[in-house]
């Protein structure tokens, strides 16, 4: 089995979170599932990185904020797999360039084009768990570029339909997909499942548990999307026909 593991921000915000994700990955690789994980820029630190910027420039060229805030995820990327070495598995860390993401050349909200798999499945053949850092790739001109904000999400899509993995799961800080932020209505309900279309207008709405790019590749490549928490080993909400 292959499986795509997508961890965001606050799921990593601390190393105790990090050793969590870092179990459930080993876990499902020593009962022989291949397991990519991709992995965001821990907490706020993208929020925080794109203030610094501001304070240096407030209009910085926007190929520069891609490089400087890609770097946020590269850093989760390269201490996620030390955290799997100490468990002892083995481990690599990607950059979204070494991962093989090719996107256009819009900075601040690439479009994934394509994906040169080739290093990915290498290191799968291994043996290795592969971490992959979100948010980012190369453009035609090899410059970094990246997603927009919540970009990661749309990485571990991608990776998960052109590795033709068989699960995709997307741990997050809530339990799963509600019609409402759980955060800011406590009665909000939370959906078993939810179609594509209905999940595509609920971040129309302002939803932003989900990058939309994201679904749409999940349904334009009929990927069935698991999201749920990092913490509470439930299942979540499937978004799916
Ligand atoms: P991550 O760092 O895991 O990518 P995000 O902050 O991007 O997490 O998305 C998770 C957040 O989305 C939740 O903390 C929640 O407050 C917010 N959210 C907004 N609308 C919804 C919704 N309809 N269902 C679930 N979560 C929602
Ligand atoms: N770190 C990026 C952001 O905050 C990407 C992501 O979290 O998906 O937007
Ligand atoms: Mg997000």
């Amino acid at each position: 089995m292959r499986i795509v593991q997508k961890y965001g921000g606050t799921s990593l915000g601390d190393e105790g979170k990090i050793r969590l994700a870092a179990r459930r990955m080993t876990g499902l690789a020593r009962q022989g599932a291949q397991v990519v994980a991709v992995v965001s820029a821990q907490g706020q630190l993208t929020d925080e990185l794109i203030e610094k910027a501001a304070r240096v420039n407030r209009r910085g060229a926007a190929r520069e904020m891609d490089a400087y805030l890609a770097a946020g995820e590269q850093m989760s990327a390269a201490l996620m797999a030390m955290a799997i070495g100490a468990l002892g598995y083995p481990a690599v860390s990607l950059t979204g360039w070494q991962a093989g993401i090719r996107t256009d050349s819009v900075h601040g909200n690439g479009r994934i084009l394509e994906i040169d798999t080739t290093r990915i499945l290498a290191e799968l053949e291994k043996g290795r768990i592969v971490v992959v850092a979100g948010f980012q790739g190369v453009s035609p001109d090899n410059d970094i570029t990246t997603l927009g904000r919540g970009g990661s999400d749309t990485t571990a899509v991608a990776l998960a339909a052109w590795l033709h993995a068989d699960r995709c799961q997307i741990f997050t800080d809530v339990d799963g997909v509600y019609d409402r932020d759980p955060r800011i209505y406590p009665d909000a309900t939370r959906f078993g499942r939810i179609s594509y279309e209905r999940m595509l207008s609920l971040i129309g709405s302002g939803a932003q548990v989900l990058h939309d790019r994201s679904v749409e590749i999940a349904r334009d490549h009929g990927i069935r999307l698991e999201v749920l928490s990092a913490f509470s080993g439930e299942p979540g909400t499937i978004v799916g026909e």
